[in-house]
């Protein structure tokens, strides 16, 4: 007979073996059963569990109002070795186009069989507001709105909400939270501005505080966040997150892509996705924790006196604008010293739009 104690041990290791836990049985992902071009279309997904190697996939986000489904493109490149999950998403606003490029050339240069860990790419999360040509998420109800969704993430819980609200609330439930151990939002200035390459970044963390070096920008804001970013929204569950600006709006400008592909595989090496030494960036960042923005105190035609990343002195001439006639109605000058972090590009401005925004 054999000892009481071998049999216990026996039985337990067996229990273990016939009994995995809840979520191992679950497969990677929620299969909805839909194929879109043969694209499988999905509702939940754990990327650190399937195969090696490249998958795209369709996220239904939710529904427009004619009943058609939403689907988010998503692109998970699983690499052979373990190592830690980055998510990249792009276009959370619809105008703000360099991210989804800077996702593809991204996407095209990684290799499954060099990778460690996972990346898993969202390259254009407002579906809605990229058909639309707008920043926001258009909302019919109520006689129809346009919603930031990046002032609000994480969306909301289960069937309840808004439209956009629960477009949020399902790819913040079944795809972002639990695909990211750190991450990066692409965005760009808003239409009729740009800005350089430029992160934002909360140097109390100090994951985000090297990423935001790592990338290579032009510029850095070191802040707390707004409340209700993609970016904040990570940081409040524990995931170290920035956000980069690429650029201007609605177009896509090369360089800056190229920048930010160079940042994202520099950002990589750092965190020992990818072979080789993480590098010195090719410029040195300018870092503030302010900005000022100057506004058109009325409407009217706007000529900059500055450029993206000019040094500014207090009292220095800034803007000027001219009326219909071409008569001058007033020049704008610095309200402190520091960087030129904006521009506006459209020189037709609103009273209250931007002129230029300075960083110190
Ligand atoms: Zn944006």
């Amino acid at each position: 007979m054999m000892p009481v104690r071998t049999i216990t041990l026996g039985l337990l290791v067996s229990l273990f073996v016939a009994a995995p836990s809840r979520a191992s049985m679950m497969p990677p992902m929620e299969d909805t059963g839909d194929r879109v071009g043969g694209v499988t279309v999905i509702t939940r997904l754990e990327a650190e569990r399937l195969p090696e190697g490249r998958h795209d996939f369709y996220f239904r986000a939710g529904w427009r109002n004619t009943g058609a489904p939403i689907h988010v493109p998503v692109v998970v490149v699983r690499g052979a070795k373990d190592g830690k999950t980055l998510l990249l998403t792009a276009a959370v606003h619809g105008d703000e186009l360099n991210g989804i490029a800077v996702l593809h050339r991204l996407l095209e240069k990684l290799d499954p069989k060099t990778l460690s860990g996972t990346v898993v790419a969202v390259p254009g999360l407002n579906q809605p507001g990229i058909n639309a040509n707008n920043r926001r998420f258009p909302v019919s109800a109520g006689g129809g709105s346009l919603v930031d969704l990046n002032r609000n993430f994480p969306g909301s819980v289960g069937e309840s909400g808004s439209t956009s609200g629960r477009y949020l609330g399902a790819l913040w439930q079944g795809l972002i939270r639990q695909n990211a151990d750190f991450a990066v939002d692409i965005h760009t200035q808003t239409r009729g501005a740009a800005y350089p390459l430029f992160v934002f970044a909360d140097f109390g963390n100090s994951t985000a505080r090297a990423a935001a070096h790592t990338l290579g920008p032009d510029m850095i804001k070191n802040d707390a966040g707004q409340q209700g970013t993609l970016e904040t929204s990570l940081m409040k569950e524990g995931i170290p997150a920035v956000t980069l600006e690429v650029g201007a709006p609605k177009q896509f400008q090369g360089e800056l892509i190229d920048r930010a592909v160079w940042g994202l595989q520099n950002l990589m090496r750092a965190h020992r996705m990818v072979p080789g030494s993480v590098e010195q960036p090719p410029v040195k960042a300018i870092v503030g924790s302010n900005y000022t923005n100057v506004y058109a105190d009325r409407g009217g035609i706007a000529v900059l006196h500055v450029g993206l990343k000019d040094a500014v002195k207090k009292g220095q001439d800034v803007a000027t604008l001219y009326d219909a006639f071409g008569h001058e109605i007033r020049t704008y000058t610095a309200p402190h010293d520091g960087w030129v972090l904006a521009v506006a590009t459209d020189p037709v401005r609103e009273a209250g739009s931007m002129l230029v925004r300075i960083l110190q």
